[in-house]
């Protein structure tokens, strides 16, 4: 039997299931239940009643949260170095130092944080919502961590002054696209459009036809005309785009943008891990009770 096999079986015997984010390696998107971005994965867990293990295939933070939503599951992360490295760029010192400095500012957190950050805030927010969670809020000053760039782009949006906590936070991925990389493929492709992910610099937010998360990605890729699409973001999402859009083609607008941490999981990982039940994600009860809270008031914008 091989290894794809003996995952599918253990996971049938063990009551599983396997939730991989859009990053992921396409052998780990082919042996998932679900793939999605991290809200919409854990909103799964949710939903998945029946489920008594649940591997969550990406990043530590994205783990938490679907232990934060799912107390009463054991949720696994198949690696220990699975680290978002934007995550572990705010500290919860930093965001009680910006609280003290800015008392009246409520303070929103995406959700690429740590449980012990997000149960500081007020309010959290995907990159697919930013823009609705901070409307939400009367303030026109609002603290928000960690990504400068995300925070740039909703700032330009909703008109409001978004204060970054720490002031340079960024995905190390997203920051490797260049417009000039996208305009030498455009000269190739001068039909193709551009989308790139919020999370890029303002420069690339400028010369793209659309900005948005991985999950609007995937809804813009099936609902526009063009055949060519430049895609911005992490080249995991390709696979999953160009299997469900055939039709069409799409290029990295830049080959190498790879997350090292996200492409730490393999199927040796996802097997060890389920035979094993490793690593379970623990979070420290008070912690996860005011975490779930910021992440439930986010929920309730959507519903
Ligand atoms: S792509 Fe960026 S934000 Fe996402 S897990 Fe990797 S480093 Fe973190």
């Amino acid at each position: 039997m091989n290894l794809k096999d003996k995952i599918i079986k253990l996971k049938k015997e063990k009551k599983a299931v396997i939730l991989a984010h859009n990053y992921q390696r396409s052998e780990i998107q082919d042996i998932a239940d679900y793939i999605g971005d991290s809200i919409e994965l854990s909103r799964k867990a949710m939903e998945e009643k029946d489920a008594e293990l649940i591997v969550f295939a990406a990043v530590d933070f994205m783990a938490e949260s679907a232990a934060i939503l799912n107390p009463e599951k054991k949720v696994l992360i198949p690696s220990l170095g699975a680290r978002c490295p934007m995550a572990q760029m705010l500290t919860t010192d930093e965001i009680k130092r910006y609280k003290i400095k800015y008392p009246k500012a409520p303070v929103v957190l995406y959700v690429n944080t740590l449980a012990s950050s997000k149960a500081l805030c007020d309010i959290c927010c995907t990159s697919a919502n930013a823009v609705e969670v901070v409307n939400s809020l009367k303030s026109n000053t609002i603290l928000f961590g960690p990504d400068k760039n995300l925070a740039d782009y909703v700032s330009e949006i909703t008109g409001k002054k978004l204060i970054t906590i720490p002031e340079w936070g960024f995905c190390p991925t997203h920051v490797l696209f260049q417009p000039e990389d996208v305009l030498i493929l455009k000269m190739k492709h001068p039909n193709a459009v551009v989308m790139v992910h919020p999370e890029c610099s303002s420069e690339m937010r400028k010369i793209a036809n659309f900005v948005g998360s991985t999950s609007k990605m995937v809804k813009f890729s099936k609902k526009t005309t063009a055949k060519t699409i430049i895609v911005g973001t992490e080249k995991g999402l390709l696979y999953r785009l160009q299997k469900e859009n055939p039709d069409k083609v799409f290029i990295m607008a830049y080959e190498d943008a790879v997350c090292p941490n996200m492409k730490l999981l393999t199927l040796d990982k996802i097997y060890s891990s389920l035979k094993n039940e490793k690593y379970v994600i623990k979070i420290p009860i008070s912690v996860a009770k005011k975490a779930r809270k910021a992440l439930e008031k986010m929920f309730e914008l959507n519903n």
